[in-house]
């Protein structure tokens, strides 16, 4: 039996549920990305709230593949969000999600969704490479293929982007007012970034659609939750504990944390009920986070998996492992940071090392090394350019930098292909073909300027930094690199 409406009632009593009426709840939020963390994140603080305010139900959206829409549609939209500490987990069922759709399939119902007075939010959990963005510059990449079809067919939109700027022109045809648009990637600075994005695609539409566009409520948000994709032993587990067959349960740790910018015009949910911290600048906590988890992360993923690690705690247990990444915070990123008063900096980090080690989420290097060069801007680069200003050193963060490259170049420490999934994955793979010498090898990928901008690859110290990390890499292999280090 799956879990549906009609089966949630056998349930073990130990599971959670919604204790709202799930017949009541209408769609408020219009959800681009309807993948593993939005569940695990925004749909679980908002299901909190719906027995208070059942008008702030979510659509969920897929703009790629029918997947998500596939599992859950014969569930009602109900899914098992498993929370695992080390010792066991916690199974609750989420019923915030009360409408799925494939973009692909019927873009005409995304719109018309996206254009309906009862929507007053549209989210985003894209990735970063969903933004059809320059990562080094944040502006809209105009040649994108998405985007050159989009605005060449607006009214049938493939791009988070085309959807967004189209149901805000049908708003204003109908005189609705805009929805709020609410990015939840790890992006810095995400909302200025959209709003940069849709206000440029929007010029190249119509100016007069461009000035509304422009003024657009897109508050920027800090997200964190560590959220592995599913496995099919997950999806065994969580039969067996509810009983039921669940197509794509969710699995996380016990932490949450959502900062948002207080600015929508049509309302919300009280996700501060339910823990959100609203402020009215968010930057300080997403240089924080995309720099110490996000930078940790990238850096243990891209060495980890060269060394043989499957996920991050057998990452974090590789020696000298922890020394790196308690040193690449402690002392290269945290000077690189702003103040937040009444913040406990050290136990934050302390508390990362923590949740890095939890041996229950099976969160694998791979899926975290996927997108790097979308990712690496602003989770290593910003923190380089940093200590670069202050004369200080970035040896650790070098080290992660270079690990990329050694990892996109496609092939593992035994001469075995690597499964390199990037937007630039062919051009990457070209780049340093057939080069073997470090220096080379460099240059080759300091070519990519929407990567690097233009200022890192004119840095003479950054190139031999990254020569160095690189060389040692090449000449000794990750897992004796990493024994170099010490706490
Ligand atoms: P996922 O793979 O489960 O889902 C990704 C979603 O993005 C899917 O719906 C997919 O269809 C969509 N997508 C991918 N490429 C796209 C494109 N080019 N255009 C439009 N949509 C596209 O991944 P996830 O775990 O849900 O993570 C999604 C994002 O959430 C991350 O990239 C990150 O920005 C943010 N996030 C994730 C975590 C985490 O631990 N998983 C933590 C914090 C933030």
């Amino acid at each position: 039996m799956q879990l549906s409406k009609k089966t949630i009632g056998s349930l073990p009593r130990t599971v959670k549920r919604p204790h709202y009426d799930l017949g009541t709840v209408t769609v408020g939020i219009v959800h681009l990305g309807i993948g593993a963390f939005h569940r695990a994140h925004q749909a679980v603080y908002t299901d909190a709230l719906l027995s208070e305010d059942p008008s702030w139900g979510i659509c969920g959206v897929s703009l790629r593949s029918p997947e998500t829409r596939d599992a859950l549609q014969p569930q009602d939209g109900l899914y098992t969000l498993a929370v695992q500490d080390g010792e066991g987990s916690d199974l609750s069922v989420v019923g915030s999600v009360v409408e799925l759709l494939c973009a692909p399939e019927d873009p005409e119902a995304v719109l018309r969704r996206m254009a309906d007075p009862g929507t007053r939010i549209v989210s985003l959990t894209i990735t970063e490479k969903g933004y059809c963005h320059n990562p080094a510059t944040g502006t809209l990449d105009e040649g994108h293929p998405d985007i050159v079809h989009d605005l060449a067919n607006p009214a049938r939109p493939r791009s988070a982007i085309g959807f967004i700027v189209e149901a805000i022109s049908r708003r204003v045809s109908a005189g609705i007012a805009p929805f709020t648009l609410l990015s939840c990637d790890n992006l810095p600075g995400n909302g200025h970034v959209l709003k940069r994005i849709v206000t440029q695609f929007a010029e190249a539409r119509d100016p007069a659609l461009a000035a509304v566009v422009r003024n657009v409520a897109s508050p920027s948000t800090m997200v964190d939750r560590i959220v592995p994709a599913t496995t099919d032993s997950d999806r065994r587990a969580v039969a067996s504990a509810m009983g039921l067959e669940d197509a794509w349960p969710i699995m996380t740790e016990p932490f949450r944390q959502w900062v948002i910018e207080e600015d929508f015009p049509l309302g919300r949910p009280a996700w501060e009920k339910a823990g959100a911290l609203f402020v009215q600048d968010v930057s300080a906590f997403e240089f924080m986070k995309l720099r110490l988890l996000n930078g940790s992360h990238s850096t243990l993923a891209y060495l980890g998996y060269l060394a043989g690690a499957e996920t991050v705690a057998d990452a974090m247990a590789l020696p000298g492992m922890e020394a790196l990444v308690e040193g690449l915070m402690r002392h290269e990123v945290s000077p690189t940071l702003p103040q937040l008063p009444g913040f406990d900096l050290p136990a934050y980090r302390a508390e990362l090392l923590q949740r890095f080690c939890n041996p229950a989420l099976r969160h694998r290097t791979w899926q975290i090394a996927m997108d790097g060069s979308q990712k690496l801007p602003q989770r290593l680069l910003g923190s380089i350019r940093d200590r670069l200003r202050a004369g200080a050193g970035y040896d650790r963060l070098a080290l992660g930098v270079a690990a990329w490259m050694r990892y996109a170049r496609g092939l593992d420490e035994a001469g075995r292909p690597i499964d390199v999934r990037d937007p630039h994955a062919a051009r990457i793979a070209a780049l340093a073909q057939g080069i073997d010498e470090p220096d080379r090898i460099i240059d080759a990928f300091l070519t990519m300027t929407d990567v690097f901008g233009t200022d890192l690859p004119a840095s003479a110290p950054f190139r031999a930094a990254l020569i160095k990390a690189l060389d040692g890499l090449l000449r000794n292999g990750s897992a004796a690199t990493l024994r170099s280090f010490r706490r």
